[in-house]
């Protein structure tokens, strides 16, 4: 006798979160398939499970097929997994359980905009209703003979009776496909949303067309981020990098862990070799996607920091609610945990690197340095730990890179900071004439040629207890160290400022429109005048971005003059005989040594080509 279906209401919040998934347009429909693929997967999982427990049980080889039947507009998707009685499929698919859907239905009513990105939610086996207005399930559980049928039209209620034809173990969803959304019935439609949702579900998927049989498996179905780092070759790490970061290069190191603490979650994370093309772009995020549970359930979180979005790989957590919207997702305190975790993480692993693979961390260093450097800005609690990460060259060293520690080993005698300088190139850092009191007394000085290296010097910043000091800043500080070089010990610690001090006002005078300040500068030992920056001043490379970015007024340099230097007693017999053209042109002369010195160009072309040929005239 076969029985009549019982017609059943849906809860209140069904019949709500229906009618919105009925009456209006969502821009990425596709996620039915995503979130079907998911359930049927869970189905597969949950048999899998209990047929490891229980050795009498048998199970066929578990999947997912999907078949497209042109002629009725219909979809099927079935899994052999564990299946649904008939109080099961009432339970189920009559009440919504899940918080993430519930908030969903809230959502809706602050947004009532009919394109919301429905994709952000995990709204589960409802979102069929997205693009059809007849769904039927067929289910049989695991260890019964009994077939039921669920059928609704996405309106109040539902129906459940037995079903009487045959049905192997497992669920299978018929979706008749409204006219809208008719797209879905098309093989490679279907193919490239599986490739791009479901990818690496675990159990393997295949497409039907019509009644022939399925040949190619859609999914690769390697999930190799839950295998054991013993389990997986370099080659399908290479291949799984290139897949999820779009980069070709060879990963140049991998992060591979189980994390078993209060939360568990797989980590696979991959640092690139070469600087991904979009390394500097605007967002500033990794590629990450985040898993539950082999479930993608989102591209688009902040879990890596950007002063580390080099990094792209995989986490998959199973205690994150795959129903969780983005926008509480990023605040989920399970993911908060995760991220903290995996920063910490990418740090010692980074840390590790660069005191056992010297060689690859600098090549990490030299491919991603700036990038990290913007943590040390970023991220006021890793200061500290960044700046130990932290490499350069220095005037000591123009081809290997050194560390802090290692410029704090090697400090002098009455050092009192570390001093660096930021500049366009190395080599025109070097021959800088700022640097000259550093080299004659062998003080050592980072060398800093990356933009960000403006920026973050401003913090103000400590490393064990030494102040990072811009050269321009510490020209009074060095005077007390001791000058090695032989060949400089007629610049004695002696300050002889008094000698120019009555040309300042007359350099001053004279450059009125091109300096802001003429000051002196006994450190200088062979070089006349240099380019400083003024007290408590941005560096020029800082001056420029502030200018772009802000319309921040650029201040004219501050010319510091060398008081030993032989030039300024010429300078002064002139001015004392009267020879003001003389001087203006000498005057001129040293400002354009100084700018070109300091990588600039000559203050006026005009002025300073007549300057040298007036010079070079008339030497005799
Ligand atoms: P979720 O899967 O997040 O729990 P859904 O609304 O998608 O939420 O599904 C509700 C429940 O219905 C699932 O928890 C599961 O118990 C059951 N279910 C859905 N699809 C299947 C399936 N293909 N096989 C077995 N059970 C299923």
């Amino acid at each position: 006798m076969v029985k009549k279906p019982v017609k059943k209401e849906f809860t209140a919040e069904v019949s709500r979160l229906l009618q919105i998934l009925t009456h209006s347009i969502y821009s990425n429909k596709e996620i039915f398939l995503r979130e079907l693929i998911s359930n049927a997967s869970d189905a597969c999982d949950k048999l899998r499970y209990l047929a490891a427990k229980q050795s009498d049980l048998k199970t066929e080889d578990l999947k997912i097929n999907i078949k497209i039947d042109e002629k009725a507009k219909s979809i099927t998707i079935s899994d052999n997994g564990i299946g649904m009685t008939s109080e099961e499929l009432e339970e189920n698919l009559g009440t919504i359980a899940k918080s993430g859907t519930k908030s969903f239905i809230e959502s809706l009513s602050e947004d009532k905009s009919s394109t919301m990105q429905i994709g952000q939610f995990g709204i589960g086996f409802y979102s069929a209703f997205i693009v059809s207005n007849n769904v039927k399930v067929i289910s049989r559980k695991y260890d019964s003979e009994e077939v039921n049928l669920w059928a609704s039209d996405g309106t109040g209620s539902y129906s459940i009776e037995k079903y009487t034809n045959e049905h192997p173990i497992g669920t299978s969803i018929i979706i008749e496909i409204n006219e809208e959304s008719k797209d879905f019935l098309e093989y490679v439609n279907l193919k490239s949303i599986i490739t791009k949702y479901s990818d690496n579900i675990n159990f393997p998927i295949f497409i039907i067309e019509r009644d022939s049989s399925p040949d190619e498996q859609i999914n690769s179905a390697s999930a190799i981020w839950m295998k054991a780092k013993t389990d997986v070759t370099e080659q399908q790490y290479q291949e799984h990098y290139n897949l999820i970061s779009h980069n070709f290069d060879k990963p140049l190191s991998t992060i591979h862990y189980k994390a078993e603490g209060r939360y568990e979650y797989n980590v696979l994370l991959y640092i690139p070799s070469a600087r991904p093309f979009d390394l500097f772009d605007q967002q500033r995020k990794a590629k990450l996607k985040l898993y539950v549970k082999r479930v993608l359930i989102s591209e688009d979180t902040e879990v890596i920091p950007a002063y580390f979005r080099f990094v792209s790989g995989v986490i998959d957590c199973a205690d994150i609610p795959l129903t969780v919207s983005r926008e509480v997702l990023q605040e989920n305190h399970i993911l908060l945990s995760i991220k903290n975790a995996v920063k910490n993480r990418i740090i010692s692993t980074l840390t590790k690197m660069a005191k056992d693979e010297n060689e690859t961390y600098e090549t990490l260093w030299r491919t991603f340095g700036a990038v990290i450097k913007e943590g040390i800005y970023e991220d006021f609690e890793k200061k500290s730990e960044l700046l130990k990460l932290f490499r350069f060259n220095s005037t000591k060293s123009d081809e290997e890179l050194r560390s802090l520690d290692q410029y704090i080993k090697d400090l002098k005698e009455g050092q009192k900071s570390i001093y660096y300088m930021t500049a366009d190139d190395f080599e025109s850092a070097i021959a800088n004439p700022i640097l000259e009191g550093f080299k004659a007394r062998d003080v050592e000085v980072i060398i800093l040629t990356d933009p960000v290296d403006s920026f973050w010097t401003t913090v103000q910043n400590l490393y064990e207890n030494y102040e990072l000091k811009h050269v321009a800043h510490a020209k009074d500080e060095i005077a007390d160290i001791d000058i090695t070089d032989k060949s400089h010990k007629r610049n004695n610690k002696k300050d002889n400022s008094s000698n120019v001090s009555d040309l300042l006002p007359l350099i001053s005078k004279i450059l009125v429109d091109n300096v802001s300040e003429v000051r002196s500068n006994a450190s200088l030992v062979d070089s006349p005048a240099c380019i400083a920056i003024a007290d408590n001043g941005y560096d020029k490379t800082m001056q420029k971005i502030l200018n772009e970015r802000q319309g921040f007024q650029v201040s004219k340099p501050v010319l510091e003059i060398n008081p030993n230097h032989p030039i300024f007693g010429l300078i002064q017999k002139k001015a004392k005989n009267n020879k003001s053209k003389q001087v203006e042109t000498l005057v001129r002369v040293l400002l354009d040594y100084a700018l070109i010195m300091d990588g600039e160009k000559p203050h006026n072309i005009k002025t300073f080509g007549k300057d040298i040929l007036e010079l070079l005239n008339n030497v005799n």
